[in-house]
């Protein structure tokens, strides 16, 4: 039995288009600029964290920014929500389904750990249906950095199992440098996957225990989790 902790965003789905027109909406409304996402590394970050790192590069004060911020995640949820076609099918990354339908045969406890806010995750669930392969979530709205949510992943895994996961017991699947460096602080087994902003090579460099094209490959990965 292992505890599998996902990334949410472009490891399972690809909601970036969606994300980088919500921040163009937002800041043009709240500081009248009109950024782009992608101008930041955001990958593998908390929504706030991407938001004031915008903000910052922008030249928003620092005091503007933190009066609006609540208001700001506050819209971020209904925009994102409104935006997400009822049926998201096509957001769904290849064999990211296929490989939590497999995992749910098994006794692994699943879990989600992404940047986003409650709110962002519930549309995404809605919207693609994923929601019911998950035992718990922890969102970056609340915990902002990756390794205190592997925490509290350990903590709640033992709360329902009774076991203490460690080491390769854990497994952390995701598209990040950030990712991998949270899994390496734990002895964690890491799986990357290079449906995501960082390159083969940076991923590389971070030193994954196992990098794949995307999750398409089920069987490799169901083996690489099984191999430890
Ligand atoms: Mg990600």
């Amino acid at each position: 039995m292992k505890l599998i902790i996902f990334d949410l965003d472009q490891t399972l789905v690809d909601f970036i288009s969606v994300h980088d027109e919500v921040t163009r909406r937002l800041f043009k409304e709240f500081f009248d600029i009109e950024p782009r996402l992608t101008e930041i590394d955001f990958a593998g970050k908390s929504l706030n964290d991407n938001l004031r790192g915008l903000a910052r590069l922008r030249d928003v004060p620092e005091d503007v920014f933190q009066r609006k911020s609540q208001q700001l995640l506050e819209s971020y949820e209904t925009i994102f929500s409104k935006s997400l076609p009822p049926d998201a099918a096509k957001h769904i990354l290849p064999g990211a389904r296929e490989l939590l339908n497999e995992l749910s045969k098994t006794d692994h406890i699943i879990a989600l750990y992404t940047g986003d806010s409650p709110g962002i995750v519930s549309s995404v669930f809605r919207a693609t249906g994923l929601g019911k392969y998950f035992k718990f979530c922890l969102y970056g709205t609340q915990v902002e950095a990756r390794a205190d949510m592997v925490r509290l992943a350990i903590k709640r895994a033992r709360e329902i199992t009774g076991r203490d996961f460690k080491n390769k017991e854990i497994v952390i699947i995701g598209d990040s440098v950030r990712d991998i460096e949270c899994g390496r602080l734990f002895n964690a087994l890491t799986i990357a996957v290079a449906t995501g902003f960082h390159s083969r090579v940076q991923l590389l460099a971070a030193g994954p225990d196992y990098l794949f094209e995307d999750l398409k490959d089920n069987k490799e990965i169901l083996a690489a989790i099984k191999r430890v």
